[in-house]
This record gives C-alpha cells, structure tokens and sequence, in this order.
C-alpha cells in the first residue's frame, strides 16, 4: 500500500467515487491555474482566455493552409497536415498542459480531451473509416507515470465524438525526452522507434494521431509513416498546441 500523499490521491482521482471525491474537494480544494479562484482547475471566466487557432497552417513553412496540411512545396509525406487546437504562448494552455502531464491532474484531460473534439469537427467532416490513435510512450515511462496522457486525451475525445480508438502504435525502446534535443538529434533519436502492434489492423483507415504538444513534428511524422506502411488510407496529426 503506497502512502497517501497529495500526489497518490490525485494520480488515483479517477479511480474513487464521487462521495469520496467530494471529501477530497473539502480536504482539498482547487484553485484556478490562472487567476487563484476557489472551486475549479480553470474558471469560466480564465476558460474564456483560451485563444483557439481558427486558420490553420502548414507545419513546414507556417504559411495559411487549411487543416493544417502540408503544403504542395513542403510535403508531409505519411503525414496529410497537423491540426492544432490552441495557440500555447496566450492564455492558460501552457499550465493546463503541464498539470495535467506532469502533476497528476488526470481531471484536466476532459477539459483538454474537449478541446481536441472541437478542433477535429472544426476542420475534418467525420466519417466512418475514423480512427483515433495516441502516440504511444515507452511502457516504463507508462507505467512510471501510471498512465499515456494522449490515451486520456484519446478516450475522452473519441467518446464526445462518437469515433473509435486503439492503441495500435507501441515504442521499441526508451528514447531521449525529444524537448531536451536539437533537430537532426531529434530525428535520430526517433529512428525506428515506433512499431506496429502485432494483430492490429488499420487498413483503409483516416487515422488522427493524437498528441499533447509538438515542437518538431518528429514524433507525428515518424508515427504517420509506421501507420501508412501498415495499410492507414491517410493520417492527420492532431494536438492541443504546438510548444
Ligand atoms: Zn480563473
Ligand atoms: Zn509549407
């Protein structure tokens, strides 16, 4: 039995009971991120000063594309575009992003799981070859953190938008944390590092490959091409904000 900590309880919210979870709001209560206010992770009002991006553009050359799609001179090759919900410098992304990631706050993942729905119906017509999929972390990270914080975000986006979900991606070995790396270190320490998982079957699929944050787009673009050999029709990137 691990010792009730602060941290425990948060990492295991999801697991306990609302009567229990309304102990725990009057043991502890939350604090609004942005501005300190009793009662939520992020007030209404602080919700509000969530800058949405509503032109998308190219990854490569950051010029005005709809969906987020490569353009004709810069070329996604596996990967069609990446769509990004938010812009991360304004408002209170950054510290939502980082709470729920990094302190446990599994709770924010509807908040932010919410905002990747609304992006996908802002610039993708669903259909029915959807596929939702989350860009894996190794298992000993997984299981170090207790959880895939794009699988959270996943379930809960797929859920509002009534589209399926699978884990269908898995890494092959422990890789360098991509933020504290260059550009070319940054391609070289994702070489190869994704991999299929055995018996899965994505053919014909329009995938959305789900992640957090992306600086680079190494790890969408390695992801899109292990998803395109194994029979995906298309696959877009998706994230919260690019950091
Ligand atoms: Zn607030
Ligand atoms: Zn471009």
């Amino acid at each position: 039995m691990p010792a009730v900590t602060w941290e425990f309880l948060k990492r295991n919210l999801t697991k306990i009971n609302l009567a229990e979870k309304f102990c725990l709001d009057l043991i502890f209560p939350k604090f609004c991120f942005d501005c300190g206010k009793e009662g939520s992770w992020l007030c209404r009002a602080c919700q509000k000063k969530i800058i949405l991006v509503k032109t998308q553009v190219c990854p490569g050359c950051g010029r005005v594309s709809r969906q987020g799609k490569f353009c004709s001179k810069c070329k996604g090759k596996d990967l069609a575009g990446i769509m990004v919900a938010c812009y991360f410098e304004e408002g209170p992304i950054r510290e939502l992003v980082h709470n729920f990631k990094y302190n446990h706050i599994l709770e924010l993942g509807d908040f932010l799981g919410q905002i990747l729905a609304d992006a996908t119906l802002e610039n993708l017509t669903l259909k029915k070859d959807f596929l939702v999929v989350p860009v894996p972390l190794h298992w000993l990270r997984r299981s170090r953190r207790g959880y895939n914080q794009a699988e959270i975000l996943v379930k809960v986006m797929s859920e509002k938008l009534s589209l399926p979900f699978d884990q269908v991606l898995r890494r092959t070995r422990r890789t360098k944390r991509q933020v504290d790396l260059r550009g070319s270190e940054r391609r070289e320490n994702l070489k190869n590092v994704f991999e299929f998982f055995p018996g899965k079957n994505i053919d014909g699929k329009t995938i959305i490959l789900v992640d957090d944050i992306t600086t680079t787009s190494t790890t969408l673009l390695e992801c899109a091409l292990v998803l395109r050999e194994n029979g995906a029709k298309k696959v877009w990137g998706l994230v919260i904000a690019k950091g």
